[in-house]
């Protein structure tokens, strides 16, 4: 029987049919595939598989059906050729950078990156003669003033974390292939049901699939997607040697995952949308950081770039750490973790948490106030939501 073509198949649909071949038990769900290695007919195909030269299973690091399946999905999602999974998130950045990087080379990051990304080009690959600058997210003169002939990569999340401001994916891409270099993008905060930026021409997209993905704060877990010559020659090799696999147990609940990904992230988005207009209306708020507003900076090209505006939404303080705080402390029951993207609501004080190993001047830079509160909008009833955060406003004097 040839295989059903998926191509001309809605994004929803894919989501939940791609990547499962069904086995002779007949089962209707995955099964998670618990086996480190598996078996040869023969030397002879123990030879061919090692050498690649015949395709199937050989060990668990590699090849598992389980975690094949979740990559042959979000492939499908992200529109990529090709997508390998990893151990986590980080895992999945060290791998880019492992597979790409030589010494003499230069990385062209956004100042606006996940903390521990900035330690890994940073501290580890600087350790092995690797350059790194740092570029204003949405600031393109800096980006094509600081690129350099031996750039091998541009690096960007966006929208960024906690400030939710915009990277335009398409300009970046072409100053990065103008000058030989790739753009790599951190889909974290949008998955590929808001934004898919192979399409909007970066070379690769990395998850941290423990956020929305997982969507229910279970698993550890990350991604590479990307084309069929980057990825086979350059990343596969890497996850191969380096060993940073996914489990297939993980595998299993990310699949699950994705299945109802792009309903959990429509409910995000809409929680989120209703909660930056409200709170854009309260006493005590200077400012409220969300794209789907009018007055964020690149509310157009949010509008142009993604589907919806997102489930993060950060709002500034009249006040500082001590205002700030107090409203934190006085949430009943949405959770103070520095976590995203779950079903249940996040509530955290990014100058003292996610970004509270940058100095006072970097966080200047980046804008991250000591008033500014980042919620991570989940599932919750949103007038609920809005009804513990009441709380945190009349605490903080408001
Ligand atoms: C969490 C996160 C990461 C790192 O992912 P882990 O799964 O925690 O290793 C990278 N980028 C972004 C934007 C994240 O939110």
């Amino acid at each position: 029987m040839t295989e059903f073509d998926w191509s001309d198949v809605a994004a929803e649909t894919r989501a939940i049919r791609t990547g499962h071949r069904r086995g002779p038990e007949d089962e209707h769900s995955i099964p998670i595939f618990a086996t480190s290695s598996y078996v040869f007919a023969d030397a002879e195909q123990a030879a061919l598989r090692f050498t690649g030269k015949q395709e199937g299973n050989i060990y668990s690091r590699f090849t598992n059906p389980t975690v094949a399946a979740f990559q042959e999905r979000l492939a499908s999602l992200e529109g990529g050729e090709r997508c390998l999974a990893f151990s986590s998130g980080m895992a999945a950045i060290m791998a880019v950078g492992m597979a790409l990087l030589k010494a003499g080379d230069h990385v062209l990051c956004s100042r606006s990156v996940f903390g521990n990304t900035v330690l890994a080009f940073q501290n580890y690959f600087g350790k092995f003669g690797v350059a790194v600058d740092f570029a204003a997210l949405t600031d393109l003169d800096a980006w094509a003033a600081a690129i350099r002939p031996n750039t091998r990569f541009l690096f960007v999340e966006t929208p960024s974390n906690p400030l939710m401001e915009i990277a335009d994916i398409a300009a970046l891409a072409e100053i990065a292939h103008r000058n030989g270099s790739l753009l790599v993008v951190d889909n974290v905060f949008c998955t590929p049901v808001l934004q898919q930026p192979l399409a909007l021409g970066a070379d690769l997209v990395v998850h941290s699939t423990t956020k929305y993905i997982d969507g229910q704060g279970r698993c550890v877990g990350g991604a590479v997607a990307g084309g069929a010559e980057l990825m086979d020659k350059d990343l596969y090799p890497y996850l191969r040697t380096g060993g940073a696999c996914m489990s297939p147990f993980n595998a299993w609940v990310f699949l699950g995952g994705l299945e109802t990904l792009a309903l959990r992230m429509r409910a995000h988005c809409e929680n989120a949308f209703a909660l930056a207009l409200w709170l854009e209306q309260r006493n005590g708020v200077k400012a409220v950081h969300y794209p789907g507003l009018p007055s964020h900076a690149q509310h157009e090209l949010a509008k142009r770039q993604q589907k919806y505006f997102g489930g993060v939404v950060s709002f500034e303080l009249d006040g500082g750490q001590a205002e700030a705080w107090r409203f934190i402390d006085a949430m009943q029951w949405l959770s103070v973790t520095a976590n995203l993207g779950d079903v249940k609501t996040t509530i955290t004080h990014p100058a003292t948490t996610t970004h509270g190993r940058l100095s006072a001047e970097q966080r200047a830079q980046t804008g991250i106030k000591d008033g500014l509160v980042r919620i991570s909008v989940g599932l919750e009833n949103v007038e609920d939501i809005k009804a513990d955060l009441a709380r945190g406003f009349a605490a903080a004097g408001f």
